[in-house]
């Protein structure tokens, strides 16, 4: 692959291989669909997350809001996300949803690179880029 102009700079590899495996302890028994999410936070660290599914359907927790809640639990409000990685076991296009698009937002530098499975393989793109107008509130 070649290198492109303002292209973010890869998701290092091993994020994503630490997706993989967070994807391996999904809780899916109603869909199948096995999917762990890698967050790169600035101050070094990797948080990991998987999906965990609910019988009512509505209530499921993305693989990408599983890692993020455990990364504010675990090293507190102000972190901010460098990077991020996103896998399935399922071989299927799986980029972030609009709702983890909109909670990622609150934490993750814009152009920080999201890779994600798509139809035609890993592709990596900019936070900015996936959700360019991510709702915000100003108030006066
Ligand atoms: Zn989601």
């Amino acid at each position: 692959m070649d290198a492109q102009p303002n292209a973010p700079e890869p998701a290092p590899a091993e994020l994503l291989e630490n997706a993989r495996e967070a994807a391996e302890h999904s809780y899916s028994p109603y869909s199948g669909f096995k999917v762990g999410a890698a967050l790169r936070l600035t101050n070094g660290q990797t948080v990991t997350g998987a999906n965990v599914e609910n019988v009512s359907y509505g209530l499921t927790i993305c693989a990408e809001r599983a890692a993020l809640v455990r990364a504010v639990a675990q090293f507190g409000p102000d972190i901010r996300i460098a990077a991020v990685a996103v896998a399935n076991l399922n071989g299927v296009a799986s980029p972030p949803c609009g709702a983890c698009r909109q909670v990622l937002a609150e934490f993750i530098l814009p152009e920080a690179p999201v890779v994600f499975p798509a139809a035609d393989g890993a592709r990596t793109m900019p936070f900015s880029a996936l959700l360019p107008l991510a709702f915000e509130m100003k108030l006066k």
